[in-house]
């Protein structure tokens, strides 16, 4: 078995990942170790992995694109080769990984670079610390952010929301992928709330007030929105793709080509229907993605009305501090509170 260490430091991750594993993560346990170590230890790379993660996406797009017209250009209207299908689909794939591959593959070789120069030798994770510490002092704080969990369930007129078990830590498996629990939020599974540890005995309950309201809120008020919002986007470009199925085909000619004994139908409608669906996937799950970065925003709204907008900001600018993995999800929040409302 290959170790697993950080990229940055060098420090080995498997006493981490064997962690990881014990908690339900299967697959998915080094990306989960990674990305503790990385908010512990390099909360400058985190941060700058997160900001950089749209311009990845963007350029990831661009690439597929122009892949996508590249070969739709040379095994369509050239006839060079007939691979279409699941090669074809892999390429436009692997061009949309690529540039985020390479941007983080750069910012691991500068924060490395960077880290050595500060003479930095390997730093083991203030991991094992976060595993025996919490007993004694947390066992009634705990119990309290869980009481103010239920209140403020009670308060929202959230039916059904009741929860009976805290956890402190950075990501939650989810499927084969992680999901990171971010500083400045909560994420709610069954009766149990995950926080991060990040802001362990560093917010009062009075300060994580707002910021559970708000992942609350956002979780269990808006969830009607969500699916609607979600459904309003998805079926009426599904329809659309399958009316074009029925529609477009009879409006260019069927062919019928022969080549070493066997015979083929073809049509330009199939062929741009069947390019096309990469395309609308992706975009669709894009689209998905900004809509609900909408409804955040609407939760920290109504959060403001309840709370006050000064106690929240307060609460967002106090995670800042505790935890800098989380800046930049913060100042956008605090951002937004303080221009556009
Ligand atoms: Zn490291």
């Amino acid at each position: 078995m290959r170790t697993r260490t950080c990229p940055i430091c060098g420090y080995s991750l498997e006493e981490e990942v064997e962690y990881e594993k014990s908690v339900g993560f299967t697959r998915a346990a080094y990306p989960a170790a990674l990305q503790a170590h990385f908010t512990t230890v390099h909360p400058d790379f985190w941060s700058w992995e997160q900001s950089k993660r749209r311009l990845g996406v963007g350029l990831g797009i661009v690439a597929a694109t122009l892949t996508g017209l590249a070969l739709f250009y040379l095994g369509f209207v050239l006839s060079i080769g007939q691979y279409i299908g699941t090669g074809y689909g892999i390429l436009i794939l692997v061009d949309f990984i690529l540039p985020i591959a390479l941007i983080n593959r750069r910012g691991a070789k500068h924060f490395k670079a960077q880290w050595q120069e500060q003479g930095k030798g390997p730093k083991p994770t203030p991991f094992s610390q976060n595993l025996t510490q919490p007993n004694l002092p947390t066992v009634s704080s705990d119990q309290s952010i869980l009481n103010l969990v239920n209140e403020l369930a009670v308060k929202l007129e959230l039916p059904n929301a009741s929860f009976s078990s805290l956890q402190w830590q950075s990501s939650i498996p989810a499927g084969r992928y992680i999901a990171p629990i971010p500083g400045d939020s909560a994420i709610f599974s069954d009766q149990t709330i995950y926080l991060s540890p990040n802001i362990q005995d560093k917010l009062s309950t009075d300060e994580l007030k707002p910021l559970i309201a708000a992942a609350l809120i956002s979780y269990r008020g808006l969830r009607l929105r969500k699916t609607k919002s979600v459904l309003a986007l998805t079926l009426p470009a599904i329809a659309l793709y399958i009316i074009a199925w029925f529609l477009l085909p009879p409006l260019f000619p069927t062919t019928t080509s022969c080549a070493n004994g066997q015979c083929a139908i073809n049509n330009l409608a199939w062929d741009v229907l069947i390019v096309a669906l990469p395309f609308l996937a992706v975009g669709l799950i894009i689209g998905n993605v900004l809509s609900m970065r909408k409804f955040k925003w609407i939760a920290d709204k109504e959060t403001a009305a309840l709370f006050g907008k000064d106690q929240l900001i307060a609460s967002l600018r106090k995670v800042s501090e505790a935890s800098p993995s989380d800046n930049l999800s913060v100042q956008q929040r605090i951002g937004k509170l303080a221009y556009e409302s």
